[in-house]
């Protein structure tokens, strides 16, 4: 190939994968602190290299590039301020085009394609964790509150507990609130990290037409990978109502007196993890431990890495759905946990929740109880 051909190969290359990411791969001055401190072992460093100088089939040769679970904790030690995570992702989607992309990812990608949801889950069992519950259908009857499940919490029996929780607490409390049952779809989360940029657009288009059709003033979502999906991403496609994550809600309900506490003297020894997708990406680090401080009988102790510097679980970026080998960051997680000396290990993440219960049993750890923050408050309310 002549090598101005070569060249311009290369400079379209890094030229994309700048327009995709927002233009911060030219600041990368290549001290390795991001290699260093993934829990992952993804190869950042050399991918952000091989991207600059334009190596397009070097980089997404390289598999290790779909190990990343976006967790942000190398871009809050870089001290460039490179968009590090929305660089891979310019990857993922350039990966995707070219059919470099797993096969593994394939199954989530036509799961939602042909049943909105990659559990392997039927559409039409999509809200049978409300049955017996008092919730209403948010198409039929217009609600202040749309209240978006997700695909987790909707479809894997350990998670619909937390589901379950958090409506029972909002009734309880009193708050106008619906679902969209069957007809809620994929927030579309692990599509974007696969990269598949068109089904993503027509599928948020769909959501964006769904929520506007129901009449509610906001989203409310449990999973904070499907609050980001409304928070950050949905705006770029249309209008979007106001997103929350749950947490933000109850924080503020409870300021207000309207979360009704049973006096206990059962002691709740609770640690709290920071799922990634509340934290670095939202800053959301007091509300939650607010809920939890203001339950009765609670004390709480925090693990050596916490808040901006917390452990992953290792469940973003499609992880949910890759083969996990050797040591996770949950693995070690746990442990953190156990030397916290608590006995509950919350968060509000449903990924995190499925991770720690997973590591504690592989690490055989005892006496340490891994809870979503609506199962503790509906648990402490006395609504389940
Ligand atoms: S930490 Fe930042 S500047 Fe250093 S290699 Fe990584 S991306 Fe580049
Ligand atoms: S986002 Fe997390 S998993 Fe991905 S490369 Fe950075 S530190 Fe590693």
């Amino acid at each position: 190939m002549p090598m101005k051909t070569v060249l311009k190969q290369e400079l379209d290359f890094s030229r994309r994968v700048g327009e995709i990411s927002g233009e911060t791969l030219s600041l990368c001055y290549q001290c390795g602190t991001c290699t260093a401190s993934c829990p992952l072992g993804v190869p950042v460093r050399r991918l952000i290299r091989s991207s600059q100088l334009g190596l397009k089939d070097f980089t997404l040769a390289n598999m290790d590039l779909w190990n990343c679970a976006t967790c942000k904790l190398c871009e809050a030690t870089c001290p460039r301020g490179v968009q590090i995570t929305d660089i891979l992702h310019a990857l993922r989607v350039i990966g995707y085009e070219e059919k470099k992309s797993p096969k593994k990812l394939d199954e989530p990608l036509w799961g939602v394609y042909e049943d909105a949801n990659p559990w392997g889950g039927k559409k039409g069992d999509r809200a049978k964790w409300a049955e017996n519950l008092a919730v209403k259908d948010a198409e039929k009857t217009r609600a202040k509150y749309l209240l978006y499940v997700g695909c987790a919490a909707s479809f894997d029996p350990r998670l619909q507990k937390i589901a379950r929780s958090l409506a029972s607490v909002l009734n309880q409390a009193g708050i106008d609130f619906g679902i969209l049952g069957e007809k809620e779809n994929c927030c579309g989360d692990v599509i974007y990290h696969i990269g598949e940029e068109g089904f993503l657009e027509e599928l948020v288009q769909n959501n964006l037409k769904a929520f506007e059709k129901t009449g509610a003033e906001a989203v409310i979502s449990i999973s904070p990978h499907c609050f980001n999906m409304f928070k950050a991403i949905y705006p770029k496609y249309g209008k979007m109502i106001p997103a929350y994550h749950y947490t933000e809600l109850l924080s503020e309900f409870m300021d207000r007196d309207l979360l009704p506490m049973v006096p206990s003297d059962s002691k709740l020894n609770i640690t709290y993890h920071d799922p990634c997708y509340l934290g670095r990406y939202h800053g959301i680090y007091e509300g939650p431990r607010k809920i939890l401080e203001g339950l009765p009988g609670a004390s709480m102790a925090e693990m050596a890495d916490n808040k901006s510097n917390a452990l992953c679980c290792g469940g973003g970026g499609g992880q949910m759905w890759m083969e996990s080998i050797g040591e996770r960051p949950s693995h070690q997680r746990v442990l953190q946990a156990v030397d916290s000396g608590a006995s509950i290990l919350a968060t509000s993440c449903p990924y995190c929740v499925q991770n720690f219960e997973d590591a504690a049993k592989t690490k055989g750890v005892q006496n340490l109880q891994v809870m979503d923050v609506a199962e503790i408050v509906a648990m402490t309310m006395k609504v389940k």
